[in-house]
């Protein structure tokens, strides 16, 4: 057994042990980092395309680890691995609602809040459930808040994360399919899943307008809008940068924009200063 052992450990090169040495020390401060609650949400405003009126805000997860920041990118990974998303995605879930409350309460309109939930919690117990249950529980309508979902989460082969998706779709939480054009790109499940908004992953926006036409990608981006047209799906693009996007974007009918030309991620107060106003009394 000692023997099996050592070969066990012989058989990681020194570059896979950083790794894993790298990924455990991660984990561990992720760890410390929720039980202190010391992450943070920020907001981006999404307006639409052609007024600027603002029609909703997603909201994104921050890490401040001392001095630096380790982005959602790096974190939410070895968070899914380790299981630690199912925490943190109910604290989303919970931070998101205190924070429509806090800005209801100063009177200000709030429009649909969207979060992000990853596959894993879609395996673990009912997360339609517990969304569901925080909205009752806070006395807030099921529009309050928007989920986004990558295509990924179509992989759980019994399909229970779909079901979990009608559920809440059928209570009236909006479901938005994000990253949209770089996943398996089977359009059958688009009928199949109940979803009322398409992302279009910044990759195409970046592309969208450039010098050199014959690698643009308008034509992804038109076909992409025909098609949500024809299932009556609203269309979002992300990652909008510059104003010849959005004027590209305008003209080829895309409903809503995204990204750093209308406003960065904001820590909620300054969200809330820079967009939005006061509701009528
Ligand atoms: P995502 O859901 O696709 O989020 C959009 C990302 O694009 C965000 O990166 C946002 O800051 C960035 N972005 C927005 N506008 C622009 C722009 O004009 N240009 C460019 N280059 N980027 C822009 P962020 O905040 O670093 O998040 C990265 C990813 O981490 C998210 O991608 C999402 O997959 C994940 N994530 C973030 N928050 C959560 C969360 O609460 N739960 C889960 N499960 N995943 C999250
Ligand atoms: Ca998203
Ligand atoms: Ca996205
Ligand atoms: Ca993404």
């Amino acid at each position: 057994a000692k023997a099996a052992g050592g070969n066990a450990i012989r058989s990681h090169t020194p570059v896979m042990n950083e790794r894993i040495t790298f990924r455990m020390s991660l984990e561990t401060k992720l760890r410390r980092a929720v039980a202190k609650n010391q992450l943070q949400l920020y907001f981006q405003p999404q307006v639409a395309t052609a007024s600027g009126r603002l029609t909703g805000a997603e909201a994104l997860l921050r890490w401040h680890d001392g001095e630096k920041f380790i982005p959602p990118d790096h974190f939410i990974p070895v968070a899914e691995d380790s299981g630690l998303i199912i925490q943190i995605g109910e604290w989303v879930v919970e931070r998101t609602i205190a924070q429509i409350l806090e800005w209801r309460a100063l009177n200000l309109a709030v429009p649909p809040i969207a979060i992000n939930l990853s596959p894993r919690q879609f395996w673990h117990s009912s997360i339609s459930t517990f969304i569901l249950e925080r909205l009752r529980q806070a006395g807030l309508p099921t529009s309050a808040i928007k989920a986004e979902v990558t295509e990924s989460v179509l992989l759980d082969a019994e399909n229970a994360s779909i079901e979990e998706l009608r559920r809440l779709h059928a209570a009236g939480v909006m479901i938005a399919l994000d990253d949209f054009g770089t996943g398996y790109s089977s359009l059958s499940y688009l009928q199949r899943l109940p979803i009322g908004t398409l992302k279009i992953d910044k990759s195409f926006i970046k592309d969208l307008v450039l010098d050199e036409p014959t690698s643009s990608s308008e034509p992804m981006v038109r076909a992409i809008m025909a098609m949500a047209k024809s299932l009556s799906l609203e269309v979002v693009a992300e990652g909008v940068e510059t104003q010849p996007q959005r004027r590209e974007l305008e003209a080829l009918g895309c409903d809503v924009i995204q990204g750093y030309l209308i406003g960065r991620p904001l820590p909620a107060g300054e969200f809330a200063e820079k967009f939005l106003s006061r509701s009528r009394p």
